[in-house]
């Protein structure tokens, strides 16, 4: 049923065919995310448990978004849907904060502070993190980048790698949404300690509260989802990364979508404007 997608080329009918109805979303959301991306979450010294499926033009993208607006939630919907490995620099600090103490490094530790206030890690750490897994940015499957680039040099150092590496960016997508909606969707995100799965208090409850329906991990909120939190990763976004939304426009690269909606309705928009970009610029 993905395979359609995995080759990137299916015309605006067939990806609206498929992805409605909705249960077919939900139903990868439950079993089909079985890569556990360990190679980008642990580093490339750790092996992925399900080799990405190789696509004759990979989907190599980037996706830009306030906290919140729900890039997460997209990229994994964007993973089912298009095979591409869904890699979130926020995911890596996550992962390296739920090992704690000794085995980080001295430079890991404080990135993990910052995240805990809402802060963002400085540049370096994180060009030495992505640099690290570049091996990921060539996954057969192709790449969402979610989190990164979230300066305009990080950006830039993500242009140069990708130049070196030989690789290019299919299309940068960039999801608005209105700020108190935003603030609503933070404070009621809920995220499973075990598989990831988001979801909402009110827009997306579990079945059962505080307990995930795929996997029946514990639900929890983030550190950095919390009130104060929240307002220093706002004022951290509207700093340092909506000036990214005219570096990419500049570039020819952005494409703006509404995140209003359900995650189904914005993932199925998505796919209709990516398949109709892929076509205008023969990505
Ligand atoms: P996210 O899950 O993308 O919202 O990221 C969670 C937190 O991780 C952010 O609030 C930052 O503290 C940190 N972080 C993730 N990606 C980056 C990045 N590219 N640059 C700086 N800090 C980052």
């Amino acid at each position: 049923m993905l395979s359609a997608y995995h080759h990137g080329l299916g015309s605006v009918t067939q990806i609206t065919a498929k992805i409605r109805p909705i249960p077919y979303l939900a139903k990868y959301m439950a079993t089909e995310s079985k890569n556990d991306r360990a190679a980008w979450l642990y580093g490339p010294a750790a092996r992925c448990s399900a080799a990405a499926e190789m696509v004759g033009v990979p989907w190599r993208l980037v996706l830009l978004g306030a906290p919140g607006v729900g890039k997460g939630t997209q990229a994994d919907l964007l993973h089912g849907a298009l095979g591409a490995c869904h890699l979130s620099t926020g995911d890596v600090f996550r992962a390296a904060s739920s090992w704690g103490g000794c085995e980080l490094s001295p430079a890991m530790k404080a990135a993990v502070d910052y995240m805990r206030r809402g802060a963002l890690v400085p540049d370096g750490t994180v060009w030495e993190m992505v640099t690290e897994r570049k091996g990921c940015l060539h996954c057969g499957g192709g790449f969402i980048l979610d989190g990164f680039p979230r300066t305009v040099s990080q950006a830039e150092l993500l242009k140069l790698l990708m130049e070196n590496e030989g690789l290019t960016l299919t299309a940068v997508v960039n999801y608005d949404l209105p700020l108190s909606e935003i603030v609503a969707r933070l404070s009621g995100r809920r995220t499973c300690e075990s598989c990831k799965t988001v979801f909402h208090v009110a827009t997306r409850p579990p079945n059962v509260a505080g307990v995930c329906d795929h996997c029946g991990g514990k639900l929890l909120q983030r550190e950095d989802d919390r009130p104060a939190s929240i307002e220093v990763r706002m004022e951290a976004y509207n700093r340092s990364t909506t000036p990214l939304i005219e570096f990419y426009r500049k570039l020819g690269l952005l494409l703006s979508i509404s995140a209003a909606g359900t995650p189904e309705d914005i993932c199925g928009r998505t796919l209709m404007a990516l398949t109709a970009w892929r076509a205008r610029n023969a990505v």
